[in-house]
């Protein structure tokens, strides 16, 4: 059983509201432009929600994961492309900026950041390393007091609107992890930074994603972000909270989906009676329902050990593989059940279907986190699935 505070109860009422109201009447028309949610941005980032993980000194809350998974969660029922952007807003396109960065660059970046009134975003995937982080590219050399920033990212969120960025790049020409640095980019006044292409997806398409090329980018040497090495173990740090993350708005995309089946299986009469009460029907939203429900419990549980301080890993990597693989089957059977009206654009079943793809290869692919969770095989371990 999942045991909220009250505190948390009311905060997730109150996000519920937000999403409600303003959230989940714009989502149609932003999927269908494909068009960055700029007004609703800056509306997450006045009502404190960008800066949720973040200590009160820079504007923050000191919220806990569970918190931070409560609005997620909510946010991706309404969104799941408004949810996708701020969490990059509120995660990893600050967190390092946070972690690493010197006073200054707090004051100038995160700070109006976690107010919504800058986009921040991270970039560590390239065209020909995915999955590989050992395969990156892009170099950074030192010139004197500063460094220069040379290659391409791909596949970056936020990346045709955002303001700074933290790139992933080798400080030295061998391949591997160790030589990996991050640095914090700023588009405005950084010459060498120039947008690509931006990608045309079929899934959260307001989240917008694009190319970034770096041409010569001439970067202050206080603009590196904890050291020459290291950038590897530094991202890894914070993947566990990516992973919960994504599950959690796995599970709020899964709950709106099984929300809209269940009320149409109630109100579309089939042979003399609503479609509910044909058994396969019945038992289909029963699926659902079992499998949202071990979802979140999965997503809690993980969010609880790590604000327990336990190790998490394994249930981070668990919680994500089995949460996005879930909120894939719950919308593939929402949308049968709606069997031809599920392809009307008019519903919005065929958008909780396409976005429901976007939670795969986001913090890890399926394939990659079962790597993770078989590294681990240490079945005896007496805390694994214990509370937290
Ligand atoms: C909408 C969206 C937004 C994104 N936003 C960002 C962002 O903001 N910043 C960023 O840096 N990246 C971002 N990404 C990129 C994402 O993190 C990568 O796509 C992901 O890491 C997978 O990399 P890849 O697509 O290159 O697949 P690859 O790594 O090429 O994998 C291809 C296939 O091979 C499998 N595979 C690879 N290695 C192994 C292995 N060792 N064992 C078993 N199977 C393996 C994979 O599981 C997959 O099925 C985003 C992606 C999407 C779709």
């Amino acid at each position: 059983m999942i045991r909220f505070t009250p505190e948390q109860e009311r905060f997730r009422q109150a996000v519920a509201r937000f999403v409600d109201v303003e959230v989940a009447p714009a989502a149609e028309g932003i999927d269908e432009r494909a068009e960055f949610p700029a007004k609703l941005f800056r509306r997450i980032g006045e009502l404190g929600y960008l800066g949720l993980r973040y200590p009160e000194a820079y504007g923050g809350a000191d919220a806990d994961m569970v918190t931070y998974c409560l609005f997620a969660e909510e946010l991706a029922r309404g969104s799941l492309s408004v949810a996708a952007a701020a969490a990059m807003q509120s995660l990893m396109g600050t967190h390092f900026i946070y972690k690493y960065g010197s006073e200054a660059l707090r004051q100038k970046y995160l700070v109006p950041a976690l107010r919504g009134e800058l986009i921040a975003t991270f970039a560590l995937t390239e065209p020909n390393a995915g999955s590989d982080v050992a395969g990156i590219t892009t170099r950074a050399e030192r010139r004197g007091d500063h460094w220069v920033l040379r290659g391409g990212k791909t596949w970056v969120t936020n990346a045709p609107v955002a303001d700074v960025l933290t790139v992933a790049a080798k400080t030295s020409g061998e391949r591997g992890m160790q030589n990996i640095a991050l640095f914090l980019l700023d588009r405005v006044t950084m010459r060498g930074i120039t947008l690509g292409r931006s990608i045309e997806k079929m899934s959260v398409r307001a989240s917008v994603t694009g190319e970034i090329l770096l041409a010569d980018v001439e970067v202050p040497a206080e603009h590196l972000l904890g050291g020459e090495t290291g950038g590897a173990e530094k991202i890894g740090s914070i993947l566990s909270e990516i992973r919960v993350m994504t599950a959690a708005i796995s599970v709020g995309l899964a709950r709106a989906a099984y929300q809209a089946a269940l009320a149409y299986a109630r109100e579309r009469q089939a042979f003399g009676k609503p479609i509910v009460e044909h058994q396969a029907i019945g038992f289909k939203l029963a699926d659902m329902l079992t499998q949202l429900h071990a979802a979140t419990l999965m997503t809690y549980q993980a969010a609880g050990r790590l604000d327990a301080g336990l190790p998490l890993a394994r249930e981070a990597a668990m919680a994500k593989l089995f949460a996005s693989e879930m909120a894939v089957r719950v919308t593939d059977e929402a949308a049968r059940i709606f069997a031809s009206y599920g392809l009307a654009m008019e519903y919005p079943i065929q958008r909780y279907f396409r976005d429901a793809r976007f939670l795969l290869p986001g913090g890890g692919t399926s394939e990659i986190l079962r790597v993770v969770i078989g590294h681990d095989l240490d079945w005896d371990r007496g805390d694994a699935f214990g509370a937290g």
